[in-house]
C-alpha cells in the first residue's frame, strides 16, 4: 500500500518518515478527515476496548486521518478510555479529546 504526500502529490512508502520531494514530514500531515470506530459494543472487556484503541492508534499513525470518532458507550469502558486518552495527551500522542458534541457515548480524537 502507497499514499499521497499531500503537500505535494509525491507517491510515498507507508513506513517512510520524510517525503523525498519535498521533505515534508509525512507523519503529521493530515486531510481533515475523521474515522468512527464502535469499541463498546461488541461485548468487549474493558481490557478489549483498551487494546482496541492502542491498535487503531498505531494503525492512523500510517495515514492522514485527522479524528478518530471512539464509540465507548456510557459504563467502565468509557471510564477507562478516557483515562488512557489522557496518559496520551499528557505524552502528546494525541492532541485533544473531548466528549462527541451532546452524545456522552462517544469521544472524538483530535489525532493531527
Ligand atoms: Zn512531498
Amino acid at each position: 500500500m502507497k499514499r499521497n504526500c499531500l503537500n505535494c502529490g509525491m507517491a510515498t512508502f507507508l513506513d517512510q518518515k520524510q517525503c523525498l520531494k519535498c521533505d515534508d514530514m509525512l507523519g503529521i500531515q493530515s486531510d481533515g478527515s475523521s474515522v468512527t470506530v464502535d469499541i463498546a459494543h461488541q461485548n468487549e472487556r474493558v481490557r478489549d476496548a483498551v487494546l482496541k484503541l492502542e491498535n487503531l492508534l498505531v494503525e492512523l499513525q500510517s495515514d492522514n486521518t485527522s479524528y478518530l470518532r471512539l464509540i465507548v458507550g456510557n459504563g467502565l469502558i468509557r471510564d477507562e478510555i478516557t483515562y488512557k486518552l489522557g496518559a496520551l495527551l499528557h505524552r502528546k500522542e494525541i492532541l485533544s479529546f473531548n466528549q462527541d458534541g451532546r452524545n456522552s457515548g462517544a469521544i472524538l480524537v483530535h489525532l493531527k
